[in-house]
């Protein structure tokens, strides 16, 4: 695991299952060069998120943990911050007042539907449909230009729902959507352990990324420090496959590449 980074690990502070100290320990365990702590902040009020209010506490965690470790990890400031319609100025606020790294932009929510949580609205609509719906949210998330990196990019398929049909031109109009913002995505393995059974974009997603040029940063998703870099083998050879050879890293909000 040499040379690696890890862009999406979650810590107490949101629904992680332990401190920042405990997940960048948990990261120079597996080898790790660099980690980004990436919670949850949203809007809503929800339990798994920093509220606004909060934000302190985390700017100030993060520094200290930082300054503490810099011998041993690049520690990277991260949020995986949730998108809403009509609310990008209050977002672009939020993000404007903490000094990041980079910002993970992830659609959690159809309206009020928390769909990674809550199964009630599966059924609703048909799966190419409601795909459509999801990947529009997406495409207005990207064009916002608020954020860096796009979150778990087909999480829509977490509960193992796949479309009913060949959705790939709407795959590519998004793609182009991505490509257009400038945006990199991820590739989050922690889709892997979820019924779905996929990394997050799965393999066909990739392909049309990498045709799109677009690039990418490796991720587990992690909410305990035992799945930080989880199954990154398989994710590296994935991506060599799809005919990726760097992955991006951030700092202050700037990219570099770094070759796998
Ligand atoms: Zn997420
Ligand atoms: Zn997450």
């Amino acid at each position: 695991m040499q040379g690696w980074a890890d862009y999406h690990t979650h810590s107490l502070l949101s629904d992680g299952a332990t401190s920042y100290e405990q997940m960048v320990l948990g990261a120079i365990e597996k080898g790790l060069d660099e980690i980004g702590l990436s919670d949850h902040v949203c809007l809503k009020p929800v339990v798994w998120a920093m509220q606004e209010v909060d934000l302190p506490v985390m700017t100030r965690q993060i520094l200290e943990i930082r300054e503490r470790y810099s011998h041993l990890i690049n520690i990277r400031y991260g949020i995986e911050m949730d998108y809403f319609e009509g609310k990008e100025a209050e977002i672009g606020r939020i993000i404007a007042s903490l000094p990041l790294d980079y910002v993970i932009g992830s659609v959690h929510f159809i309206g009020d539907w928390n769909f990674d949580g809550d199964h009630s609205f599966y059924g609703k609509w048909s799966n190419d449909e409601l795909y459509t719906i999801y990947f529009g949210l997406v495409q207005k998330a990207a064009s916002s230009g608020l954020f860096d990196t796009v979150g778990h990019l087909d999480l829509i398929k977490k509960f193992g729902v796949f479309p009913e049909s060949d959705l790939t031109s709407l795959y590519e109009e998004t793609a182009a959507v991505i490509r257009q913002a400038g945006m990199v995505v991820e590739l989050n393995t922690g889709g892997l352990d979820k019924p779905c059974a996929e990394f997050y974009p799965g393999p066909r997603w990739l392909e049309i990324l990498r045709a799109y040029d677009i690039p990418v940063t490796l991720s587990s998703d992690a909410h305990h420090p035992a799945q930080i870099a989880r199954h990154y083998q398989q994710a590296v050879h994935l991506l060599k496959k799809s005919g990726y050879h760097e992955v991006v890293r951030f700092h202050h909000r700037k990219r570099s590449l770094v070759k796998i």
